[in-house]
């Protein structure tokens, strides 16, 4: 029997974390890919593993760079037809904001997993074997790639599109607020509840500079001190998580009548599920006030996601318009 081909990259990650031979304190990427597929039980049963080690990092070092290699490698297997699917292995600390670029930039029908693990291979009940199991599970099964980008972590299947960490140390810590999983692993086979809609697509942007683009979050009695600081620096671009709705103080208005001027402001929530609202209150600083004053909802994307968008738009030179056009998408 064939099987199918299954292409793995490995970025690093808890999953690939041990001690360090010279250190007594905390573990350090050191598993390679080769090692970490063969410390699989059964997976050479699953699929034809071609493992590829591209980085060894904590995901909070990754770049956008790393992700528009990643997709142009992924393309380019897609149109050789060299991989029936594929498996990005990598930190959980940035997981959604990867597997939401890829999903940005990647218009293909084969699955494309990404997958980590919270706990390292030296703890008691290590999830790392299970989640590259279960990825390569859902790799190696055609349906997958009708979900679009999926992470597959404790058996679930998460749209990449509405998939966030929710926790800091527990292995059931990637949720979908708004929606749920897609699917789940069950006995070893992949089952699919619901395809998600899907987001914008966009080209891999190539050839230009990395834009600078600000994410800021408003808290109680926040005076706008921060949002001064990039008034006047060379930022291209900013996301502000909003409270609620979309709703900031009153103190951020004269600066951020300015900025919209200049650059594109994103308005993002900073809580965890739910749309900005369009329509509701007026207050000042309230999302009627700041719609008017040019700040584009972000609809469902809160600010990690709102910023890889924005980011991929102002390096491709969108226009204000496209800007607002592809969050509108979002408004779901
Ligand atoms: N805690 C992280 C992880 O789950 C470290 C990282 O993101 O690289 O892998």
């Amino acid at each position: 029997m064939t099987l199918p081909r299954v292409r793995l990259f490995l970025l690093g990650g808890t999953i690939t974390m041990t001690a360090a031979s010279n250190s007594t304190s905390g573990v350090v990427p050191s598993v390679d890919a080769d090692a970490l597929c063969r410390a699989v039980p059964g997976l050479d049963q699953v699929a034809e593993i071609d493992a590829r080690t591209e980085q060894m990092t904590a995901s909070g070092s990754l770049t956008f760079q790393h992700g528009f290699d990643l997709a142009a490698e992924i393309i380019k297997a897609d149109n050789s037809g060299d991989a029936d699917g594929f498996v990005i292995v990598q930190g959980t600390d940035t997981l959604e904001e990867m597997a939401f670029m890829l999903d940005c930039l990647l218009d293909i029908k084969k699955p494309v997993v990404v997958t980590g693990a919270m706990r390292n291979p030296t703890q008691i009940s290590a999830d790392g074997p299970a989640n590259i199991l279960a990825a390569v599970t859902c790799a190696a099964t055609n349906s997958v790639g009708l979900a679009g980008v999926v992470v597959v972590l404790n058996d679930d299947i998460h749209s990449a599109r509405f998939v966030t960490k929710t926790h800091s140390g527990n292995v059931d810590t990637f949720q979908s607020p708004e929606t749920g999983p897609v699917g789940r692993v069950v006995e070893g086979s992949v089952r699919i509840f619901s395809i998600p809609v899907t987001g914008p697509k966009l080209t891999i942007p190539r050839g230009r500079d990395m834009p600078k683009i600000a994410l800021i979050t408003a808290s109680l009695g926040d005076d706008g001190y921060l949002l001064g600081l990039l008034e006047n620096s060379d930022c291209q671009g900013l996301v502000i998580e909003a409270f609620g709705a979309g709703h900031l103080p009153e103190k951020y208005l004269d600066v951020l009548d300015g900025m919209t001027k200049k650059i594109p402001v994103i308005l993002s929530s900073r809580v965890a599920a739910g749309h900005i609202f369009r329509e509701t209150y007026g207050f000042q600083g309230s999302e009627i006030d700041l719609i008017n004053r040019g700040l584009i909802p972000s609809g469902i994307l809160k600010g990690p996601k709102a910023r890889i968008l924005l980011t991929i738009l102002v390096m491709s030179g969108a226009s204000r318009e496209q800007i607002k056009n592809t969050f509108e998408v979002w408004d779901l």
